[in-house]
């Protein structure tokens, strides 16, 4: 898929708000500094299209970009991770999850987690909870160059058998890497198959 047009269009805190056009949406999200922003960058190859972290107030609004007139990328806040009081944490909570579960044209949540990390529990719990509440979600392991080859398999591996203590069956897995570009035309080509199949 060649990206042709990737602009910004609104940033808000309630899904009630986001666009109204009704085209198939992606959404991607991961705790803060897990390689996000350089993540969404990469895919629609634009320097600057998500901020970076050190962006005051946008990492917790749901922020939405559109994609050669046809599909929008979704930038969301972590749920829970974000430094705050536990009553903030809740309020972002709720306004992420209201997005998951309320936001029809989402057909795809793209779960980053960094691939020096083993499972946390976080978000294991998250991810069940995606699962129980049928959100259709893949696995994005980021900043695969940080680790060698045989380093990358065996993390992969160990953070998969920790998986499956508690799944029958795991998500779709991509390993990327925003510096050397590993994968990320592997997800270009998911969100078209997507794109081409439309969900009844
Ligand atoms: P965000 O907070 O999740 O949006 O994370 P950023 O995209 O801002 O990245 C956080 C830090 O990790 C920055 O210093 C990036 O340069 C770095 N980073 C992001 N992706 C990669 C990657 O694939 N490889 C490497 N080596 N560094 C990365």
């Amino acid at each position: 898929m060649k990206i042709q047009h990737a602009d910004f269009v609104i940033s808000n805190s309630d899904y009630k708000k986001c666009p109204k056009d009704k085209l198939p949406e992606y959404a991607f999200i991961g705790r803060s500094n897990v390689g996000k922003s350089s993540l969404i960058n990469s895919i629609v190859n634009k320097r600057n299209l998500a901020k970076t972290s050190s962006t005051p107030g946008k990492t917790q609004l749901i922020n939405h970009y559109i994609i050669n007139n046809s599909f929008y990328i979704v930038d969301l806040p972590g749920i829970g991770y974000a430094k705050t009081s536990k009553k903030i944490r809740e309020k972002f909570k709720k306004m992420v999850e209201n997005y998951l579960i309320k936001r029809l044209s989402l057909e795809c949540l793209f779960m980053l987690i960094d691939c020096r990390h083993s499972p946390q529990t976080i978000d294991q719990k998250f991810m069940q909870w995606l699962a129980e509440n049928q959100i259709p979600f893949v696995i994005v392991f980021t900043k695969a160059d940080k680790l060698n080859e045989n380093q990358l398999k065996k993390n992969i591996s160990s953070y998969k058998q920790e998986m499956l203590k508690e799944w029958i069956e795991l998500p779709k897995i991509f390993v990327t890497s925003s510096k050397n570009k590993r994968d990320i035309e592997e997800i270009k080509k998911f969100i078209q198959k997507i794109q081409k199949s439309p969900s009844e």
